[in-house]
């Protein structure tokens, strides 16, 4: 505790900031933390507004929700690391020494993992839909299903996404019912129709009396069908799982078998179900990858080569048929025995009153929706979420029904000690 010398003037905001110096926190941000206190007419809070300063920085937390892709924990997961120190061939073609693209490599490798004509990269899935209506329909028409005008969250609502393409909204059927004839209505009005635009219900479900129409017929109708999938499940035979498709991806449309049917284009986000970082993938024909290529609004978008070589090393594990190499489809297969063996091992590890459960994981960043997997996990009697937050790193729990429970499918087993000894000092605590 720092003062003014004993006269009871408070401290100079310099000598506080000193005194706190062991925070590690650059000075100009110890400068503030001590100014704000001061201000505050209680110069001993400097040191945990420091701390609260720094709690917020970015860092690495482990995930024990359960929820595979958490938009507020960063969605897929990465193991992957780059010696950023270094240079990269980003735009040079090392072949002949000239100026090469940054986009080709990757996208090449995305089209080919999809089965697509052509691909293109952008900074995400909202990205992905922009450009390509901006790129294909500004000033001109696009038909969407009044079942599929949906609202994806940050924001992201397709009617203002598509005023700001540029593009005309042509509404057509209900929200519950839209049959191939309101389509066929809509292109028979005179509108001049660009595109019609499918969206994935990846966050919601409409059930009971309802009726959609799939892909393959809307494509039959003449207009490009861009179909803005969203979650980016690769190809529903999910060739990188040696089991086969897991029971909970039910009936998720994939890209490779949308593009089969007849989409010109797809788009979906990388850090969803493809498990990638976050980037916005656009697929499909090769002269609208093209326009989308070379509309302005792609170089505002590009993203930078952190995402695509970390872009590159999912795709590369998908041709490679390595599923396990995807942290994401990892965790997801992971069976439930080895999840409760871990759980089990936990339990013996924690000083507090700790024991196995069932749990159920979700997929997360509003892909399938309602679709649980089975899961095991650890659980503690209170809420211990706050307490566990303050572990190095951060273990983020689910607390429900008067219970702290880590769920196991999203923790990397090489959490688990971490885990473990959160939870003690967490019961400890409490
Ligand atoms: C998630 C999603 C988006 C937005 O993708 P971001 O990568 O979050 O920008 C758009 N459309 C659909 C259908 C989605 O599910």
């Amino acid at each position: 505790m720092v003062d003014g010398g004993g006269d009871g003037r408070p401290p100079s905001v310099d000598a506080l900031a000193r005194s706190i110096s062991d925070v590690a926190l650059p000075h100009p941000l110890l400068i503030d933390a001590a100014r704000a206190a001061i201000a505050a007419g209680d110069p001993a809070s400097a040191r945990s507004r420091a701390l609260e300063l720094h709690v917020r920085l970015l860092r690495p937390v482990v995930n024990a929700t359960g929820i595979l892709l958490h938009t507020n924990l960063g969605r897929a997961p990465l193991s992957f690391h780059r010696d950023a120190a270094r240079y990269s061939n980003l735009e040079l073609d090392l072949a002949t020494g000239r100026r090469g693209s940054r986009h080709e490599r990757v996208a090449t490798l995305m089209a080919r993992a999809a089965g697509a004509e052509a691909a293109l990269v952008v900074n995400n899935g909202a990205a992905a839909v922009l450009l390509c209506l901006a790129a294909t329909a500004a000033g001109r028409s696009v038909v969407v299903s009044r079942g599929e005008l949906v609202e994806i969250g940050g924001g992201f609502r397709i009617p203002e996404v598509m005023a700001s393409s540029g593009a005309r909204l042509v509404e057509v059927g209900t929200t519950n019912r839209t049959r191939i004839s309101d389509y066929s209505a809509a292109l028979a009005g005179g509108e001049d129709v660009a595109a019609l635009l499918k969206v994935h219900q990846s966050n919601y479900r409409i059930v009971g009396f309802t009726e959609t129409v799939e892909v393959g017929p809307l494509s039959r109708l003449g207009p490009p069908v861009i179909y803005d999938l969203g979650s980016g499940l690769l190809d529903r035979t999910v060739p990188w799982l040696k089991g086969g498709p897991p029971r909970w991806l039910a009936g998720e449309p994939a890209v490779r078998q949308s593009l089969e049917q007849g989409a010109a284009l797809v788009t979906f986000s990388g850090d969803k179900l493809f498990g990638g970082p976050q980037s916005g993938i656009i697929a499909g024909r090769f002269d609208l990858v093209a326009a989308c290529a070379r509309h302005p609004l792609a170089r505002a978008l590009r993203p930078g080569v952190l995402i695509l070589d970390a872009l590159q090393e999912t795709a590369l594990a998908y041709l490679r048929r390595e599923g396990a190499a995807i942290p994401f489809w990892r965790m997801a297969t992971t069976p439930v025995e080895d999840l409760r063996a871990r759980a089990e091992e936990i339990v013996a590890k924690t000083s507090a009153a700790a024991g196995v459960v069932e749990c159920a994981s979700l997929a997360g960043a509003g892909s399938l929706p309602g679709l649980e997997i089975e899961s095991a996990g650890v659980a503690l009697e209170g809420d211990l979420a706050a307490a566990l937050r303050c572990a190095d790193p951060p273990v983020i729990a689910r607390v429900h029904d008067g219970l702290t429970v880590c769920d196991l499918r999203s923790v990397d087993p090489s959490d688990d000690l971490v885990v473990a000894s959160a939870l003690s000092a967490a019961g400890e605590r409490a």
